[in-house]
């Protein structure tokens, strides 16, 4: 099939992805959905996790923290608080990330009133979703 719908990922450093794809996987806030040619123009606020497109009989992966989805005119547009694609994952930062994190919320387990639990929080699902995607 071929590409008829564009898909564009920004985030506040730049362009990560300009692309044609024939079907596009967006992590929303409620739930994961598909977008493929001739979609409904929408709006969706965007969970942390996996964005997947098909193009050429591939599939392929990005990482995504968040942010918003515009769907209109075959065009996906969306606006990442951050984006790697699966290649540019630093997997061993990420694992740095994630035992971070993991010290924090035990440490608030503990007791330590300093930790802030829901950034700890959010820190864990960009760690583990980065890893996901990378496929560790
Ligand atoms: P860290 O604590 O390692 O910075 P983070 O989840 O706090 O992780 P973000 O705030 O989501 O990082 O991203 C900051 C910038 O660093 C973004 O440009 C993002 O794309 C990049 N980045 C963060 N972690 C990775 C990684 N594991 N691989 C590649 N790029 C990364």
């Amino acid at each position: 099939m071929a590409a008829s719908l564009q898909l564009e990922v920004v985030t506040p450093d730049g362009a990560v992805l300009s692309t044609g794809a024939e079907y596009i996987g967006i992590p929303g806030i409620a739930g994961q959905f598909g977008v493929m040619p001739g979609h409904v123009p929408l709006l969706s606020a965007l969970a942390i996790g996996e964005l997947y497109y098909r193009l050429d009989g591939k599939q392929l992966e990005v990482f995504i923290s968040g942010g918003f989805a515009e769907v209109s005119d075959n065009k996906v547009s969306i606006l990442a608080e951050s984006a790697e694609r699966k290649q540019d994952i630093d997997v061993e930062r990420a694992r740095q990330a994630l035992m971070r994190a993991e010290k924090r919320l035990d440490a608030s387990r503990r007791g330590d009133a300093n930790i802030d639990v829901s950034r700890a929080h959010a820190a864990l699902s960009r760690a583990l979703g980065r890893l996901r995607v990378a496929g560790v």
